[in-house]
């Protein structure tokens, strides 16, 4: 597969094209097909073929003058030309690699000459939007994923496990799909029954939006200026502790815990976080895991040093 505006534009002009027939929507809306022999000329692919070489010139004018401001625009003018290229025959390599910048969940697909976000949770704050140009998603920070959402009643974006880790494993951050489930079933989301169907079915939002916290929370994406707590996002999961196991499945509730703590174990602010939540009259509240500890363990802790105090 051509990943370059280079290599893209060498294949438009030297491969036969043909119209395409539009596909499944969740997959590809392609307008044009390759052919192995001589087909009727679609004029489309040699418009984009005259198109690749003007963005090569004009990249090329961009890197020339060296500055950072340039370089990011021939990198974005080029992105954005790879994006159109692959709408324009079926593919969605590269925009599936890309979080929304607004919700930060890998559900982006290229419908009609943008990249659209389909998780239903995605609502863009004030400024943001679930469309993108892919010159605009080219230039565009990687999105903030909010936290965990669930569905309620009966979404139609039901598919099973197994399509949904697919689906995932496009944007390039594969997750195995018992992971999948695991994490499913620590954040309490719901799950259907259809007749007709094996397993049960999941939301695919539902499972973009946990698969995009948990790997923020995983490998400590930055945001904004600092580094980002790796609870954030997570507050479902940091707030079912031990006080609450008697009211929920005992399992379920040490295994949240584990997780919780082995989150905070790999968290840059876990000394400061500590800290404050041992602190006397500490606001970190009586619930929840802070600083690796739970509330009962962080109880005990205040007690001990308030003894040895006196
Ligand atoms: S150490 Fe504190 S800030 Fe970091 S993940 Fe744990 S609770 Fe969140």
């Amino acid at each position: 597969m051509p990943a370059s505006v280079e290599q893209w534009t060498a294949a438009l002009e030297q491969t036969y094209w043909t119209t395409g027939r539009r596909t499944d929507p969740l997959t590809a809306s392609r307008t044009a097909t390759r052919t192995e022999g001589s087909a009727p000329v679609n004029t489309s692919v040699l418009d984009k073929a005259h198109e690749g070489r003007q963005v090569l010139a004009r990249a090329e004018r961009l890197t020339r003058e060296g500055t950072p401001l340039a370089v990011r625009e021939a990198a974005a003018i080029r992105d954005a030309f790879v994006m159109e290229t692959e709408e324009l025959t079926g593919h969605t390599e590269t925009v599936r690699t890309r979080s929304c910048p607004a919700c930060g969940c890998f559900t982006l697909l290229p419908v009609k000459g943008r990249a659209q976000c389909i998780n239903r949770h995605c609502a863009p704050r004030p400024g943001l939007r679930r469309r993108w140009t892919y010159r605009d998603l080219a230039q565009a920070k990687p999105g903030t994923p909010r936290g965990v959402q669930r569905s309620t009643g009966y979404p139609a974006d039901l598919r099973s496990m197994s399509f949904i880790a697919d689906f995932l494993a496009q944007s390039g951050h594969a997750v195995p799909q018992a992971t999948l489930t695991r994490w499913a079933k620590l954040h309490n989301l719901p799950s259907h029954k259809v007749d007709g169907e094996r397993a049960h079915l999941y939301s695919l939002s539902d499972i973009a939006t946990v698969h995009a916290a948990q790997l923020a929370a995983r490998e400590g994406q930055l945001c904004g200026d600092g580094a980002r707590p790796a609870c954030s996002g997570l507050a479902d999961l940091f707030y079912n502790t031990d006080d609450q196991a008697g009211a929920m499945d005992q399992s379920l509730a040490r295994r949240r815990i584990e997780v919780a703590k082995d989150l905070c174990s790999e968290c840059p602010f876990i000394d400061p976080c500590r800290a404050a939540a041992l602190k006397p009259n500490s606001k970190h509240g009586q619930h929840g895991v802070a600083g690796g500890l739970t509330a009962r363990e962080r109880r005990d802790i205040k007690d001990r040093t308030g003894r040895n105090a006196r």
